[in-house]
């Protein structure tokens, strides 16, 4: 007997692209078996012609902020779990909620929405050895108790480090591998970086994430490319990558598939200068909480708002689409929500990246085939991740994490004033071999577990 059975959805068997008309059966949160006439279930899903791909993974998002949540909801988890995602990556950006260990105790005891892996950010640890200015460099000891932890983290089981140097520009290129000095050559991690600047410094940025490649000698996530490139430098910025890689360096792309970004208002990122180089002026930012909610910036607004609310979420009109649609057809690029809420605001991307993605990008304009997509949220970053022989494909043995989708309707409702609404055409969620959410039901928070690097 076996717990679960879809039956009546095309497979999507993305590396082979084909549509397959099989069933699929699910025992103890394994694929057990496809094929035709499976055995009896406990439960039956009837997929109806829908599409069953192998669930998404996000490999770039931001935990929800427990402090805020006080344990008892789930406030970005929710938005994935809606969107298709049964596996996300937290710790990005070089920013922790919490330790990743206390995220994993955590899961532990009350589960989680979706399963979750953790990067160590840098910043995180800078916080936690003393430094708190942003434009300090690290002193040597500091460095040392850095590097020990991010070696502490990685026995635990994190990913990786994640650097968020443009939120730390203080940061040097000796300070971003000295913390690395004890997991060095360590090629089964991975390292991530939002850069150091944007738009006509983007080259620069990229060079420098190369370069830590190379010194630190583990593969490398350019995190969230578009918000670095796509202000007129995306051309340049995918050759250099490509070029890069022909080298022999290990780097691939994430990006979320919007043409705004979104960061707190009194970050670095918004320093006055920042119009003159993005060459537009304070209208572009949006504001996302009271007094200033869904208002856009004059000079009065971003200086109070800057002083008075730095914490404040802030969404920045101005990327170029063309450049965003460039940088999804690449192959290097993978995509990924860089999700983040406070207090249930934010950017849309946090609740409809995925969907988007598909109907938008995929279906509509058609930036690649639909294999190719699938790919790209399902088995490219399990392999990032190491996680290919468990997850990203649909095969007997692999864990049982699906999403079924309508593939006629499939979009993203969650837009800049309302920002998790979730997406349409999302049928089920499968999580760890369980249905998880149905529609915009959520129907068990906790099928999801941490998972140490494999
Ligand atoms: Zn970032």
């Amino acid at each position: 007997m076996l717990d679960l059975k879809i039956i009546n959805g095309k497979l999507i068997d993305a590396e082979r692209a084909q549509l397959l008309d099989l069933e699929l059966g699910i025992k103890d949160g394994k694929i057990v078996c496809i094929g035709k006439d499976l055995p009896d279930a406990e439960q039956v899903i009837d997929a109806k012609g829908h599409y069953v791909s192998p669930g998404f993974i996000d490999i770039h998002m931001h935990e929800e902020d427990y402090s805020l949540t006080k344990k008892k909801e789930w406030d970005i988890a929710e938005c994935m779990l809606r969107m298709g995602v049964t596996t996300a990556v937290i710790g990005n950006c070089g920013s922790n909620r919490q330790w990743p260990f206390e995220v994993e105790e955590t899961i532990a005891k009350q589960g989680n929405p979706v399963n979750y892996l953790s990067y160590i950010g840098h910043n995180f640890l800078r916080g936690l050895v003393g430094n708190h200015d942003t434009k300090a460099e690290s002193s040597p000891a500091q460095i040392e108790q850095m590097a020990r932890m991010v070696r502490d983290a990685v026995d635990d089981g994190a990913i990786g480090v994640s650097y968020g140097i443009e939120y730390a520009q203080g940061m040097t290129f000796e300070e971003e591998v000295g913390i690395c000095k004890y997991i060095k050559g360590r090629r089964e991690l991975l390292l991530a970086a939002h850069y150091r600047d944007d738009g006509d410094k983007a080259i620069p940025s990229i060079v420098e994430m190369a370069d830590l490649c190379r010194t630190i000698d583990i593969p490398f996530q350019i995190s969230h490319l578009s918000s670095c490139s796509a202000l007129g430098f995306m051309k340049e910025s995918l050759d250099l990558i490509d070029k890069y890689n022909a080298e022999g360096l290990d780097l691939s792309v994430d990006a979320y598939p919007y043409a705004a970004f979104s960061t707190t208002i009194g970050s670095d990122v918004f320093l006055p200068d920042c119009f003159e180089h993005w060459g537009v002026g304070p209208d572009t930012i949006e504001l996302t909480e009271p007094p200033y909610q869904n208002m856009r910036c004059t000079w009065d607004i971003y200086e109070d708002a800057r002083k008075n609310y730095p914490h404040m979420y802030a969404i920045a009109h101005v990327m170029r689409e063309d450049e965003i649609v460039m940088e999804m057809a690449h192959p290097k690029v993978m995509v990924a929500s860089d999700g983040v809420y406070r207090n249930h605001k934010g950017h849309p991307r946090g609740a409809g990246t995925f969907p988007r993605f598909l109907g938008k990008y995929v279906r509509d304009e058609k930036v690649c085939d639909l294999y190719t997509g699938i790919r790209k949220i399902t088995s490219m970053p399990a392999e990032r991740l190491r996680l290919g022989d468990r997850k990203g494909l649909l095969k007997v043995g692999y864990d049982a994490d699906i999403t079924i989708f309508d593939y006629d309707i499939i979009i993203d409702k969650a837009v800049f004033g309302d920002p998790q609404v979730p997406p349409l055409g999302i049928d089920w969620v499968i999580v760890n071999g369980k249905p998880a959410c149905r529609g915009t039901e959520i129907l068990s928070h906790n099928c999801g577990r941490y998972i140490r690097r494999p």
